[in-house]
C-alpha cells in the first residue's frame, strides 16, 4: 500500500495524489468516498470519518501520514472485516471501565462477513469545532479600519449599527452590482472580481457545494456589531457573509461547519481572512485580508 506524503481530510494537506490512495483505501475497505478524483470533498470526508467510526472515540475526519486511520486503511482488504473485532472490545472494554478486552470481545464468528458500516455521508450544514488558530488565516491578516480609509478613503461621514448607503462620491464609482457564480452581490469592484474567482474554484473543487452557497450581503454601511467607534469591512464592500444551504452560523458561535470549512482554504488561497479565528468568533464572514486590500486603489 502507498505511503502518504501528507494528511488527508479535514484540515489537512489534501495534495492529489493523497487524496487518490485515501479514496482507493476507502472504497476497497466498503466505503464511500465518491469518485476518485483526488479531491477531497464533502463525501470523502464523510467516508473518513465512517471508517474512524470504529477505531477513533473521536472521528476528526483527518487521515494523518502515521496515524491509525491510515494504518488501518491500508492494510490489506481481506482483514477488513477481521479488523472490526479489537475497535468493538476497545469500545466495550472502555465504556464499562472493567474487564479485559479479551475476555469481552466478540469471537470472530459473531463479526458480520461484510464491512458493516456504510458511509455516513456528512452534509454542509454539519457542525465542526472551530478551527485553532494556524490552521486556517496563516499569514493573513484582517485589515484596520486606519488602513482601509488610507487606501479608499471613507464611504460616508458616520456609521450607525443600521446599514446606510455609501455617500462618498468617488467611492461609490467603486461600488459594483454583478452576478459572482453562485448569486449577485454589491461590493467594491476588486473584491468582487477576486469573489467570482473564489466561486469559480469552489465551483470546480467542490461542484456540489458550489449550487448550496447563498449570501446575507457584502455592501453595508455600518459599525461593527456592538461597536460604536470600529467600522465593520461591510462598510467599503470588501466583506461577505455566507450562507450554506440557507444556513448563517451565527456570530459568537462556538462551532462553523462543514460546508464554510471547506470553503476557507479556498477564501484564504486568494488573500481573503476567514472571521472564525476573530476573538468574536464570526464563522460566516470573510474578508479582503490586509495584503489584497493593499492592491486595490481607489
Ligand atoms: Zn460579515
Amino acid at each position: 500500500m502507498a505511503q502518504l506524503q501528507g494528511s488527508v481530510g479535514l484540515h489537512g494537506l489534501n495534495r492529489k495524489v493523497d487524496v487518490t490512495h485515501v479514496q482507493e483505501a476507502l472504497r476497497a475497505s466498503g466505503h464511500s468516498p465518491g469518485p476518485i478524483d483526488g479531491l477531497c470533498g464533502r463525501r470523502t470526508i464523510g467516508a473518513i470519518v465512517a471508517a474512524q467510526q470504529r477505531l477513533l472515540a473521536r472521528p476528526d475526519g483527518l487521515v494523518e501520514v502515521l496515524g491509525p486511520t491510515w494504518r488501518s486503511l491500508s492494510r490489506p482488504a481481506a482483514t477488513v472485516a477481521s479488523r472490526a473485532a479489537p475497535a468493538i472490545a476497545n469500545r466495550t472494554a472502555a465504556s464499562h471501565g472493567a474487564g479485559s478486552a479479551a475476555s469481552q470481545a466478540p469471537s470472530a464468528s459473531q463479526a458480520p462477513a461484510a464491512p458493516p458500516t456504510s458511509s455516513r455521508g456528512l452534509r454542509y450544514t454539519d457542525h465542526l469545532p472551530l478551527p485553532t488558530r494556524g490552521s486556517v488565516n496563516v499569514g493573513i491578516r484582517s485589515p484596520s479600519n486606519h488602513a482601509v480609509i488610507a487606501r479608499l478613503g471613507t464611504p460616508r461621514e458616520s456609521f450607525t449599527q443600521d446599514c446606510q448607503p455609501p455617500t462618498n462620491q468617488a467611492f461609490k464609482k467603486l461600488v459594483v452590482t454583478t452576478d459572482v457564480g453562485p448569486f449577485r452581490v454589491t461590493g467594491l469592484r476588486p473584491a468582487v472580481e477576486s469573489l467570482a474567482a473564489i466561486f469559480l474554484e469552489v465551483r470546480r473543487l467542490h461542484p456540489d457545494l458550489h449550487t448550496r452557497l447563498g449570501t446575507a450581503g457584502m455592501m453595508c454601511c455600518r459599525n461593527v456589531r456592538g461597536s460604536s467607534r470600529s467600522i465593520s469591512n461591510h462598510a467599503w464592500g470588501t466583506a461577505i457573509d455566507m450562507k450554506i444551504d440557507g444556513e448563517l452560523v451565527p456570530r459568537k458561535a462556538r462551532h462553523v461547519n462543514l460546508g464554510l470549512q471547506l470553503l476557507a482554504p479556498i477564501f484564504n488561497r486568494h488573500g481573503w481572512y476567514w472571521g472564525a479565528t476573530f476573538s468574536t468568533p464570526d464563522p460566516h464572514h470573510f474578508e479582503c485580508g490586509a495584503d489584497l486590500l493593499a492592491t486595490f486603489h481607489a
